[in-house]
């Protein structure tokens, strides 16, 4: 017998993989967790039946939502991660030497173990010793925090549930006061080619601009996420993502990438029209 997994993206249209085995299916306060291991992508985690990340596809979004802001900004000390509770972003974030501290706050523990148990070349993230994880709401860590951040990094799951909050006008306000003089906010942006996203889009950057002077959409192709072309919101007091990327120092940082380089940094920031329609 064959088991397959459907992910639906729309009524009419979703992505399938057929899958060797269940490996968990766990409950937290939050969400449910599923971990799968899929013929074609490796494992898959899933969060109420979503696709956070699969082994053979993670590296595009981790390495895209880290470094475009990392080597936009001249000399990034303190990241913040909201989310990100598989490790992958703060696996990649911690390669850059001018890293000192990078401050991991994760909702939901069970996504933090279901990590380190199933997909070890994410959490390695978490063995860093500038990795600082925190097990509470990005929210009211962000309301508490008396630290300041260089750069901040929303890698949150879709904006229902726990992560609702994360995509307010009155989040990114708080974002702002948490940053640093110069300081960069990137968050993921959903997808502009399905339409249930579009209004998202349009308001993540419509909010964004109202608190930001700079605020720039990029793109990049995820396989296993909904229509494979997803976006981030690069959100800065100061630095331009492109006329302020530091693209000697991407070049010289040898840290074996498999989607980001000087190259994408660039051309990411490239848009079809009907995305620059949807955030004019
Ligand atoms: N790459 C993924 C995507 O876009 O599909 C995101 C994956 S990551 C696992 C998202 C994480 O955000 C989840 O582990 C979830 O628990 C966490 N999260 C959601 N809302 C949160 C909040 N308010 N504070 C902190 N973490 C939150």
């Amino acid at each position: 017998m064959e088991l397959w997994y459907t992910e639906k993206h729309t009524s009419n249209l979703g992505i399938t993989m057929k899958i060797k085995e269940t490996l968990t299916k766990e409950k937290s306060v939050y969400q449910e967790m599923v971990i799968l291991d899929t013929f074609e992508y490796g494992k898959l985690m899933l969060l109420d039946g979503l696709v956070m990340l699969t082994e053979k596809d993670e590296f595009v979004y981790h390495e895209m939502i880290s470094h475009i802001p990392l080597y936009s900004h001249p000399n990034p000390k303190k990241v913040l991660i909201i989310g990100g509770g598989d490790g992958g972003t703060l696996r990649e974030v911690c390669k850059h030497p001018s890293v000192e501290k990078a401050v991991l706050v994760e909702i939901d523990d069970m996504v933090i173990e279901g990590a380190k148990k199933y997909f070890p070349e994410c959490a390695k993230g978490f063995e860093s010793p500038k990795a600082d994880v925190q097990v509470t709401d990005g929210i009211k860590y962000i309301e508490e925090t008396e630290d300041r951040f260089d750069v901040i990094i929303v890698d949150s799951t879709d904006p229902i549930g726990p992560a609702e909050g994360l995509f307010h006008k009155k989040f990114y306000e708080m974002c702002k006061g948490v940053l640093t003089e110069d300081g960069i906010l990137v968050a993921q942006g959903e997808s502009p080619f399905i339409s249930s996203m579009q209004r998202v889009v349009t308001s993540m950057n419509k909010d964004l601009e109202e608190v930001f002077p700079n605020v720039q959409r990029y793109l990049a192709f995820i396989p296993t996420y909904p229509s494979g072309m997803w976006s981030f919101v690069f959100a800065s007091k100061k630095y331009n993502a492109l006329s302020d990327f530091d693209k000697e120092r991407c070049e010289k940082d040898s840290f074996d990438l498999k989607y980001y380089n000087a190259e994408i940094h660039q051309a990411a920031f490239a848009l079809p029209n009907f995305v620059k329609e949807l955030i004019k």
